[in-house]
């Protein structure tokens, strides 16, 4: 968890680079002195932060600084030069909110809690942190991940819904189960109308599903169709990963998780096997969603062993 130690470094079974996003870069190779944090202005008083590894927003004001997510511990002092280069507010960052456990999300929660940052996540988060484990789609993308560092884990946890005023907005984070882990949030800043997904929604591609963390296609598929609906039509939207998005874009990948998801349940009633469906390529129509980290193959082992209830080691039992 440890930035250049940190868990995304670790590709068991592939070997493949398992950093986030179209430049993945194995993160042990990643130079973080090289990253640069771009700042975006979202709306009223939110902006996003890009640099490595998942989005953060920030609520900036008169209270302080409220974000969600945080990257890797390297760099943590750049994201907080960032936040203060904006010249907004010289006070802290009070609080973190994790959208779930990953280390290209949670990994600057050791430098930000030990600046006097609280962190808060939904239970699975620190659970799973606290623990470690494995990580992986259930089949080729496996990942092992280490028990975190006791400053790493969220002070403050929920089961259902937490919300923090600060800033004269309610920033509610909600918990949906099953989507991309077993702990995701999903952070909503009503006043300013902007929503944080974490990596229930990202733009690089088919997403990592960690069906071994407790994720599921189906779960990603409710979180993003209940979120959509509440949420008003010209909402602005931080994908996990990748650019600054709306809803048609998240209705676009929710059509896109439901027709891959249809076909694969499709293959599995014919009572194909898995690698049938591969040399068969039955998510061919969808190729411009395969990517450098999840492709067309690793999608087809996320979805089966989703669509099975298959948690892991599948590969071994193919
Ligand atoms: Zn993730």
């Amino acid at each position: 968890m440890r930035g250049k130690t940190g868990i995304w470094a670790i590709a068991a079974v592939t070997g493949m680079a398992l950093a986030f996003g179209p430049a993945a870069v194995a993160a042990q190779d990643q130079d973080f002195s090289k990253v640069q944090i771009k700042v975006t202005k979202v709306s009223g008083n939110i902006y996003m932060l890009e640099g490595a590894g998942g989005n953060i927003a920030a609520s900036i004001g008169e209270d302080g600084i409220v974000i969600v997510d945080d990257q890797y511990a390297p760099l943590a002092e750049k994201i907080q030069a960032a936040l203060k280069n904006l010249g907004i507010t010289d006070k802290p960052v009070r609080f973190v909110i994790n959208t779930h456990y990953h280390g290209d999300h949670t990994g600057g929660n050791e430098p930000f809690a030990n600046t006097g940052s609280t962190v808060i996540a939904q239970d699975n988060v620190r659970k799973r942190l606290e623990s470690g484990g494995t990580a992986g789609n259930g089949g080729s993308i496996k990942m092992d991940v280490k028990p975190a560092s006791k400053a790493t884990l969220p002070i403050i946890t929920f089961e259902h819904d937490v919300t923090v005023h600060l800033n004269g907005e309610d920033i509610r984070a909600l918990h949906f189960p099953a989507g991309h882990t077993d702990g995701d949030s999903i952070i909503f800043f009503p006043k300013n109308n902007v929503v944080h997904m974490g990596d229930d929604f990202v733009r690089y591609g088919f997403p990592f599903i960690d069906v071994a963390s407790g994720g599921s296609v189906q779960g990603m598929i409710d979180a993003m169709e209940k979120a959509s609906a509440q949420l008003p039509a010209d909402v602005k939207v931080i994908p996990g990963h990748g650019a600054l998005s709306n809803l048609d874009d998240v209705r676009a990948f929710v059509k896109m998780l439901k027709e891959t998801s249809a076909v694969v349940q499709k293959a599995l009633d014919q009572h194909k096997t898995v690698e049938q469906m591969k040399q068969e390529k039955i998510l061919a129509p969808w190729e411009k969603f395969s990517g450098g980290f999840i492709n067309s193959d690793a999608f087809i082992e996320t979805l089966y062993n989703s669509l099975t209830g298959h948690k892991g080691e599948f590969m071994k039992h193919n």
